[in-house]
């Protein structure tokens, strides 16, 4: 586990301090950058695997019992002995008993047995022919082809067996390993807390809903994508609301926010403007990194502590603030919440449907819409839309076109990576 570390600690490492360009970071240096000061929440609790989705194990789970715990049928037919079967085919055996799922044998096991799937195969018997492929006359069945040993038999442990370690401390948890919980028996397990996130919007122009728009004025939206995006992360949300451009405002918002959270996102105020405080508070409060990141849209970005909390400061227009949220935000928290490995975003090799104009020297994260041809292939249009306060370009979208650094300009049929925004969670 990582040690704590301030940022003027590792700001003076000489090994990293000569890459620090705060003006020209690229993404991938900025998220190296941030991925420095993260460590795992240490907190757990135990709880009941029916509240357990998408949580982060904090122990590696062993099996105690075999799953099946018997060998048994995996099909409805007859259970029968091929050591006695002799010659060629047809063999004809006499059916002694019958045996269903979750019963004791009715009759004895020293022929043919009538199996429905799931029961236990009784001692001495070691193949089952499914029914379809036996005529039964007067309590005889008939079958032409000699079974092979432990033929449609489902063998104890042949699923999980029992001492085996079926999830590491790290897994996100998913329906299917709540029911491989269940099969073992196990109803509780232990998890990480939840990641608390408190979040505000600032700008003196910023109105919550529920309020008259005046003149000048926007409703605040990003709240509300954060809203969407925390969601699908499952952490704890904490919504402070609007805040006004206001320094003794944002800072005692600032200061309550990170008594209750780990982690703080803010939008606005990150820029240049002659009202954006981001970045004096947070020096008076705790500790600033901020940076002009080489990327479209979403160039300021500042990530900082206050105290042990976290601190995220996203630019204020619409589409940067949900692009840098993904882009940076996004790994930061899965990381804090005990994920290991972090599952990569893939990136999807898709077709242009038509050219895009590209300086090199930024990441450009466009917003597209892909189809599936029929042959297989993803192509991909480019919005034409992309001014980064027209969220609704994003929802007309459903993937980045993530253009690297150093691509320039780009011709129909050329190919890109795009990011498909339900992968993004
Ligand atoms: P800022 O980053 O504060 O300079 O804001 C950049 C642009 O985004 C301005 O046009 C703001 O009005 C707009 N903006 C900032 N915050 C929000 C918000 N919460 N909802 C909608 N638009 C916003
Ligand atoms: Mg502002």
């Amino acid at each position: 586990m990582k040690k704590d570390i301030s940022l003027s600690d590792l700001i003076s490492e000489s090994n990293i301090v000569h890459d620090y360009d705060p003006n020209a970071m690229s993404v991938e240096k900025a998220k190296t950058w941030i991925a420095n000061f993260l460590k795992p929440s240490d907190q757990q609790e135990i709880i009941h695997i029916k509240d357990a989705l998408h949580r982060i194990v904090a122990e590696s789970i062993k099996a105690s019992i075999n799953v099946p715990n018997h060998d048994n049928s995996a099909m409805d037919g007859y259970a029968i002995n091929i050591n006695i079967l002799n010659g060629d085919g047809p063999f004809s055996l006499k059916v002694t008993g019958k045996l269903l799922a979750g019963n004791q044998l009715e009759g004895n096991a020293n022929e043919a047995v009538r199996i429905m799937t799931g029961a236990s195969i009784p001692f001495g018997l070691n193949a089952v022919i499914p029914q379809e492929h036996v005529e039964l006359n007067e309590g005889v069945i008939t079958f032409k082809i000699k079974p092979h040993i432990n033929q449609n038999i489902r063998r104890l442990g042949e699923d999980i067996k029992s001492g085996q370690v079926v999830f590491q401390s790290g897994r996100k948890i998913e329906p299917c390993d709540l029911g491989l919980l269940a099969s073992l028996g196990i109803d509780s397990i232990k998890v990480y807390r939840k990641i608390k996130v408190a979040f505000f919007s600032t700008g003196d122009e910023i109105v919550s809903l529920g309020n008259p728009l005046s003149a000048g004025q926007v409703f605040d939206s990003n709240r509300y994508s954060l809203i969407g995006l925390l969601k699908r992360l499952d952490v704890e949300a904490i919504d402070l609301g609007v805040i006004p451009d206001n320094k003794k405002v944002i800072e005692d918002t600032l200061k309550k926010a990170s008594d209750m959270a780990d982690v703080v996102i803010t939008t606005g105020g990150v820029s240049v403007g002659e009202a954006d405080y981001m970045k004096e508070i947070l020096k008076k409060i705790g500790e600033i990194l901020f940076w002009k990141i080489s990327m479209k849209p979403g160039r300021p970005l500042a990530y900082g502590k206050i105290g042990h909390c976290h601190y995220f400061g996203l630019p204020g227009n619409p589409v940067s603030t949900m692009v840098t949220f993904y882009q940076f935000v996004r790994e930061a928290i899965l990381t804090l919440s005990g994920q290991t490995p972090i599952p990569k975003t893939p990136l999807i090799r898709a077709q242009l449907l038509s050219p895009i104009k590209k300086v090199p020297g930024r990441t450009e994260f466009q917003r597209g819409i892909y189809e599936q041809g029929h042959e297989g292939t993803f192509k991909v249009s480019p919005h034409k839309d992309q001014g980064s306060g027209i969220l609704r370009s994003m929802s007309e979208a459903n993937c980045f076109i993530v253009l690297h650094e150093d691509t320039a300009n780009l011709e129909k049929d050329m190919w890109v990576d795009i990011q498909l925004f339900d992968s993004l969670f």
